[in-house]
């Protein structure tokens, strides 16, 4: 059985994480989407909230299993028996840091893997940053998110405002 581990943020999932996470159903038995607890500082999103909408999100892949960890990315990977990262890459932007971050994973741990998949053209200018920024200023996200995240967003900042 051959795991992958898809790490990341998440707040929130966007169509540019399925589209990831789908090509990586494709290449592995099981991937496991975990949310990385101490990467983000204030997330707009919890954990709780984060986890939920990734279920909702990834109910329809059989082989993904959704989680959230704490500490060393490697140490994660050894607990859940995983041979790989799976890492978005989008453009030059995201190279720098990736490779910084793969090759220290590799020194950690030489026997797994970082494996870089390409999305869709039609999302590599989006993050969740951007999807968060125009949800709170009002405009319409459909085309980004899957539709729980629209509605969280917008009852997240419908509720803001009051
Ligand atoms: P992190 O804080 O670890 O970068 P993110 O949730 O922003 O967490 O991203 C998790 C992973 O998903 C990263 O590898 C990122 O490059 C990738 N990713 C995010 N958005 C997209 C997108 N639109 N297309 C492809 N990959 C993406």
């Amino acid at each position: 059985m051959k795991i992958a581990i898809y790490p990341g943020s998440f707040d929130p999932i966007t169509n540019g994480h399925l589209d990831i996470l789908e090509r990586a159903t494709s290449l592995f038995d099981k991937v496991i989407i975990t949310i990385a607890r101490n990467s983000t500082k204030h997330p707009l999103f919890t954990e709780e909230e984060r986890l939920k909408l990734m279920r909702e999100a990834v109910k329809q892949y059989k082989q993904v299993e959704v989680d959230s960890f704490e500490g060393l990315l490697v140490d994660y990977c050894r607990t859940k028996k995983a041979i790989a990262v799976v890492r978005g890459l989008r453009a030059i932007s995201d190279f720098e840091y990736e490779l910084q971050m793969a090759l220290m994973n590799r020194k950690l741990n030489p026997h797994i893997q970082t494996v870089f998949l390409m999305p869709n053209e039609r999302y590599t200018y989006l993050n969740s940053t951007i999807v968060r920024e125009i949800a709170r200023l009002g405009g319409d996200v459909r085309d980004f998110v899957p539709p729980v995240v629209k509605a969280a967003l917008d009852k997240k900042f419908n509720k803001k405002k009051r």
